[in-house]
């Protein structure tokens, strides 16, 4: 694995080195895995912002019964409490800050992040029914006026994992359940069990 040199920054470019993005990307397993363990969908995200996480977020949407509490709303809002008691100003910070997270965000997640400015989204897995970085709309990259900023994703990191852990959420919801209706974020199926799961 590369180790965190600088060779890939340029003066004016915001992006984790590799070292950062397979620690951070550590990390959001992590939280993705707590998630599981509290009987909501696998996914976790960190806000990371100079070296410090001033976002966690875990899916609650179980937990809260409101649908929209998903990982990346729950860190944003940390975010702004972390800005909040910093006393630094949302906008400046979000604009250094990247985004970890162990699925691709989805429509709402992703518009949300343009609205903040956020400029780099590391993610593990594709969400082909939901997904707003490319995958159902491209909101990440899309000509969207007067809604925040584009950004870049870099996709891919530990997919495979990301994969096996809502595989595995969905054995615990159906135990009994057809493993033939079991159905990837990256396989397109008529039968979209685990993607309707990550709208939930
Ligand atoms: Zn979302």
């Amino acid at each position: 694995m590369a180790t965190g040199e600088s060779s890939d920054a340029g003066p004016a470019r915001f992006g984790p080195t590799e070292e950062e993005l397979g620690r951070w990307m550590d990390s959001a397993f992590h939280v993705a895995g707590d998630a599981l363990e509290n009987g909501e969908v696998p996914v976790g995200c960190l806000l990371v912002y100079d070296d410090e996480v001033v976002g966690k977020g875990r899916n609650e949407v179980n937990e809260s019964k409101n649908a929209t509490r998903h990982a990346e709303m729950v860190a944003l809002d940390q975010l702004l409490a972390w800005c909040r008691r910093s006393g630094l100003d949302v906008g400046r910070v979000s604009r250094r800050t990247a985004l970890y997270v162990t699925v691709e965000p989805c429509i709402m997640c992703a518009a949300a992040l343009r609205f903040l400015n956020i400029p780099v989204v590391v993610y593990g897995c594709r969400n082909e029914r939901f997904g707003g970085c490319g995958s159902a709309l491209d909101v990440s990259s899309a000509d969207l006026p007067q809604t925040g900023t584009s950004f870049q994703c870099v996709s891919g990191h530990r997919a495979e994992e990301a994969v096996e852990m809502l595989k595995t959420f969905y054995k615990q919801e159906n135990p009994n359940g057809d493993q033939k209706q079991l159905c990837l974020p990256h396989e397109p199926s008529p039968d979209k069990r685990v993607q309707t799961l990550l709208a939930t």
